[in-house]
């Protein structure tokens, strides 16, 4: 492997080359073999190089692979639109397509935002997001992040949009009922709304479960209808990101489905796109893209939205995602996974707290599970755990936690297609990464 190369991301560090995907599995050059735990990034759920999804895409590549959308309306985005509508809850039923994550949440807000000129509410622009969490890296979603390392350096040219603390109940040690914390949380949105005035506040944005920033978190019950009643008394739209947590990650195709609610809008991408495609999509109300259309126009979109060859791919996804049961394949092996997770903490004192919904979990790393005291930063474990099981064949994500303040936590979200056995043979590498890292 030559470390020679003219390509930069976020550092040089290179990793073997990628030959070839297999289901969960991932094959590099020399052909060694590692099992994906982590998707990618969230982003691979029907496994890789999956025969009836690439057959279709390229029977599509044959016919057209680009349409202007302005010129032409193709099947793909069409037969898309009409199969994400019926996979969403009831009344999220217009779609817009994008190519990932940052777009779809900047298209959610710009929505909601000429939404509010329809109804004549000019003063609204104000949009409250959490800390933690992780939006994007444009700086439209930059700004809506709560994550303190990716911000720093652009400070100046953000706007500085209101944030409320995110649920960290992991942390909590008061004595407050599950259903308490979860009122105390979202009533936090009341009172920045009323902070902000209300008839400035345009729109509250959230991860239904935490991704990146928080590794897995999930609120008390209580929680998501209390958010839901505060955005509906002040009249704030509610936009959930469910660019990690959509398309069946969860065990639901939206984690939305979980508590029963219903968002003014929706931002997907990673899974849903599955790898097959850069894909993302925002979900809205009919009632309020209408008026937006009405008016003249949403005053919004890029080049490649909704292209066939992408479409085509995101389409033969969610065919294969519904054909083999995926999304509840997902809740069930969710569960699994998480039984196999929280037996860890009897081995390993330095695994503070397991989380997650579906086949999105996490772990945590703490000096101290009385106190939470993360591991000190100079230990490094988040490279360390990640590198000790890259060496013996398993990808697993994990950042800095506490929005990128303190701690490490690691994101085991393997593709949706896991089968127990392959759970379990995540399992042994995992424990003997983690044996080697107590050494
Ligand atoms: N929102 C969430 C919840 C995400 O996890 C991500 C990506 N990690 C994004 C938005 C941004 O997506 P992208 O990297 O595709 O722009």
């Amino acid at each position: 492997m030559s470390d020679d190369t003219y390509l930069f991301y976020q550092s040089r560090n290179p990793r073997p080359f990628l030959d070839h995907g297999d289901g969960i599995y991932l094959i590099d050059e020399t052909g060694k073999r590692y099992i994906d735990g982590s998707s990618g990034a969230m982003v691979s759920n029907i496994g890789h190089s999956n025969p009836r999804v690439l057959a279709k895409i390229k029977a599509q590549m044959d016919k057209a692979t680009f349409g202007y959308r302005l010129h032409f309306r193709t099947h793909p985005s069409e037969d898309l639109a009409a199969k994400t509508v019926a996979m969403t809850p009831e009344g999220l039923d217009r779609v817009f397509f994008v190519s990932g994550g940052s777009e779809a949440v900047e298209s959610a807000v710009k929505l909601a935002r000429q939404y509010a000129l329809t109804q004549g509410q000019e003063t609204r622009y104000k949009v409250i997001s959490r800390f933690p969490s992780y939006h994007g890296c444009t700086f439209g979603a930059l700004d809506l992040t709560g994550y303190d390392p990716l911000r720093e350096p652009f400070a100046p040219m953000l706007e500085g949009m209101p944030k409320i603390d995110a649920p960290a109940t992991y942390l909590d040690r008061d004595n407050l009922s599950e259903e308490d914390r979860g009122l105390k949380y979202a009533n936090l949105l009341r009172d920045k709304i009323l902070e902000e005035g209300a008839e400035n506040v345009l729109a509250f944005v959230m991860e239904p479960v935490g991704g990146a920033s928080t590794g897995a978190l999930v609120a008390p019950d209580s929680y998501y209808g209390r958010i839901r009643e505060i955005c509906d008394e002040f009249g704030v739209l509610l936009i959930y990101d469910e660019v990690m947590t959509g398309a069946g990650r969860t065990g639901k195709f939206l984690a939305a489905e979980h508590w029963g609610i219903t968002p003014d809008i929706v931002a997907m991408s990673k899974g849903f796109g599955a790898g097959y495609a850069p894909l993302g999509a925002v979900v809205a109300q009919a009632r309020l893209v209408e008026p937006v259309l009405d008016a003249g126009g949403f005053l919004h979109g890029f080049t490649y939205a909704g292209n066939p060859l992408a479409c085509s791919a995101g389409l033969a996804v969610l065919e294969e995602m519904e054909d083999q049961g995926l999304i509840d394949n997902a809740a069930r092996m969710g569960e699994v996974l998480m039984g196999e997770l929280r037996a860890l903490m009897e081995r390993y004192p330095f695994i503070g707290d397991v989380r997650g919904k579906g086949l999105l979990t996490a772990f945590e790393f703490v000096a101290d599970r009385n106190t939470m005291e993360p591991l000190d930063p100079s230990l490094n474990a988040y490279d360390r755990l990640v590198e000790l099981a890259y060496e013996r064949g398993l990808i697993i994500y994990s950042r800095r936690t506490r929005g990128g303040t303190a701690g490490d936590h690691f994101l085991i979200a393997p593709p949706l297609i896991i089968t127990p056995d392959q759970i379990a043979e995540m399992m042994v590498i995992l424990r003997d990464a983690l044996d080697a890292f107590a050494l």
